[in-house]
């Protein structure tokens, strides 16, 4: 699956919110929502009024740069929940959180889900025991997801590992980062995901037109 290789703190700037898209300068003073506060381009700093479908749009959009995945997976991700039980902004929610890439990010063994999703294109995880490099494997409660001992000393894993402190833990996430390993003790839960805030409403909406 292809993937967005272009400028990220643009689609922050856009957002205009921290989406956590480049690991520790996120956390420092260089970070350009801070340094730039205004949507990118020329015309960044005029006034501009979202219509209601512009609101929608953006909500979309922004979900999809915090995932990091492109138009079509996503609305492939939005038909799966939709077609679940329950509500399917929050289905839609659970299975993003549920990506192979989400988790190795969420368990700190990588410091933005980008190096999350390269860390499992490169063979470096286990899961269940068995090598797999597909970065929208939906992670099942009870799978355990390991580092592959002989990459355990990588210096990008060694540093997000050291720095996996300072970000927020999940409660549906058992991580033993000593041992490189964790598992999926419950589905997420979704009062634990509103940073960066999502309206899963308006996803929803945008795509019911
Ligand atoms: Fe760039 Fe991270 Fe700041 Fe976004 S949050 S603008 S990715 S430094």
């Amino acid at each position: 699956m292809a993937r967005y290789i272009g400028p990220v703190c643009k689609l922050c700037r856009r957002e205009g919110m921290k989406l956590y898209l480049k690991g520790e300068r996120c956390y420092s003073d260089k970070c350009a929502v801070s340094r730039r506060p205004f949507p990118p381009g020329q015309h960044g700093q005029a006034r501009v009024k979202l219509s209601e479908y512009g609101l929608r749009l953006r909500e979309k959009q922004k979900v999809r740069r915090i995932y990091g995945i492109l138009e079509r997976q996503f609305a492939k991700c939005f038909t799966t929940a939709a077609s679940s039980k329950g509500s399917t902004g929050e289905n839609m929610l659970s299975l993003l959180e549920r990506r192979l890439d989400n988790v190795v990010y969420r368990m700190g063994f990588a410091s933005t889900r980008a190096e999350g999703r390269q860390i499992v294109r490169h063979n470096h995880v286990l899961v269940n025991g068995k090598r797999l490099n597909i970065p929208s494997y939906v992670v099942r409660v009870g799978d355990k997801i390991e580092i592959k001992e002989s990459s355990r000393k990588i210096p990008a894993i060694q540093a997000a590992v050291a720095a996996a402190d300072r970000r927020p833990i999940v409660s549906w996430i058992e991580v033993d980062r000593s041992n490189f390993t964790g598992a999926l003790k419950s589905l997420p839960l979704r009062e634990e995901l509103n940073e960066p805030s999502i309206r899963e409403q308006y996803v929803v909406e945008y795509y019911s037109r």
